[in-house]
């Protein structure tokens, strides 16, 4: 299956090892421990080479803004608040989620290794990331996982039939370890993550028709909708736009919306999107289930049944001939393999911006890309 392009004229291919390395010394220099720093670097970089840019190193700038101004913490441990052994629920304290979720799925597979499940909540996570990364980790280790997450403080995302913000961008995640590979869904239950608005105002891939609705109910396209003013090079701001992100495929995605609000932020803990006041931080919240095929019964038997029906799907008759019907995981896993072969394409603006924060922190970036 060939990946699709997603090069545009103004980017700039960056190899893989120079982009990770450049971002594990930013946040080196932020003031991160090395293992802390490199864990950071290599989950924004998989998830460029996982295709999602929105959670690829376009965040750099923003995450060490989120640092500076404290709303982000290095060096802090997930703390378990409340252990069943089937059930444990844990609190990150504000630090960076790719850390402190990292070490609550470290948990949650160890339990579901040994007794077959595992329910697992995190509250209080900085920003996780690409969430197929934790679920990934549960497929190294043989395991199916479900991931509902909700972005507590964040509010983007107008329900069905609204124009208002009420939802945060909501991620919903399972992933399914199989032996010819796995099949792994993840995505945003908005229209579009806002990440992906994030990377059309510096100049990346333009937004889909109707992801955005103005206040009047009109539908847009310019991130201006959810950013409102912006310098071409500089952060960018979602609680200065009018309008909102729609949720995905009407009430079915604005429904989904909601569970991980109810599940990831009531439930776990940390809080749902709003309503909010001047909290001026955000945090992830998360809800695993973690199931052990192994343990549920006749994995044999599992693995062959899922085997055969993932090749009638995508065997099915495509719509257009040069698109083959794709199970999910299966673009991220193409893109991937281009992307460590011929590197990382970023539109010179995030790079610029990227760039504008090492210098800041006396970080030296490679001048001859
Ligand atoms: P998306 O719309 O690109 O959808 C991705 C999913 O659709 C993947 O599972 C992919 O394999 C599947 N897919 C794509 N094309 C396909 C095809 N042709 N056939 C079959 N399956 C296909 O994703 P998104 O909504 O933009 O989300 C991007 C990322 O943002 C996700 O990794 C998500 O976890 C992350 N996110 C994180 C947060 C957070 O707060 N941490 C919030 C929102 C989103």
């Amino acid at each position: 299956m060939p990946p699709q392009s997603s090069m545009a004229n103004t980017d700039i291919l960056i190899p893989a090892t120079t982009l990770q390395d450049v971002v594990n010394r930013i946040f080196l220099a932020s003031g991160c421990a090395p293992t802390e720093a490199l864990r950071i670097a290599s989950h924004l970089l998989g998830a460029n080479l996982a295709g999602h840019d929105s959670h690829g190193v376009v965040r750099v700038p923003r995450y060490v803004e989120w640092q500076e101004a404290g709303f982000v913490l290095a060096g802090q441990q997930a703390s378990i608040i409340s252990d069943m052994g089937a059930m444990v629920l844990l609190d990150g304290h504000f630090g960076f989620g790719q850390t402190v979720a990292k070490q609550a799925t470290d948990l949650a597979i160890e339990r579901a290794l040994a007794n077959g499940s595992c329910i697992m909540g995190l509250r209080n996570a900085g920003h996780i990331g690409r969430v197929g990364d934790y679920a990934e980790m549960a497929i190294a280790a043989g395991l199916i996982s479900i991931h509902f997450v909700n972005v507590a403080g964040s509010v983007l995302v107008a329900p069905f039939g609204g124009t208002e913000r009420r939802f945060s961008t909501a991620p919903f995640c399972v992933g399914v370890p199989l032996p010819e590979g796995p099949v792994l869904l993840d995505f945003a239950t908005s229209f579009v993550a806002e990440g992906k608005v994030l990377v059309a105002s510096t100049g990346g891939k333009a937004l889909p028709e109707g992801a955005l609705i103005e206040p009047d109910g009109r539908l847009s396209t310019d991130p201006h909708t959810l950013y409102g003013p912006y310098e071409s090079v500089g952060p960018r701001n979602p609680s200065l736009g009018a309008g909102a992100i729609r949720a995905f495929g009407d009430h079915k995605g604005s429904g989904l919306a909601m569970m991980c609000e109810l599940l990831a932020g009531a439930l776990a803990g940390g809080g749902t999107s709003g309503p909010i006041g001047a909290r001026g931080r955000i945090s992830n919240g998360m809800l695993s289930i973690h199931l052990s095929p192994t343990h549920f019964g006749d994995r044999a038997s599992f693995e062959a049944t899922a085997r055969d029906y993932v090749a009638w799907v995508k065997g099915c008759a495509p719509a257009s001939t040069d698109a083959p019907v794709l199970v999910p995981g299966e673009p991220e896993a193409a893109r991937r393999a281009d992307r460590l072969a011929r590197g990382v394409p970023l539109p010179a603006e995030t790079w610029a911006n990227i760039a504008a924060t090492a210098h800041r922190l006396g970080v030296l970036v490679p001048n001859d890309l």
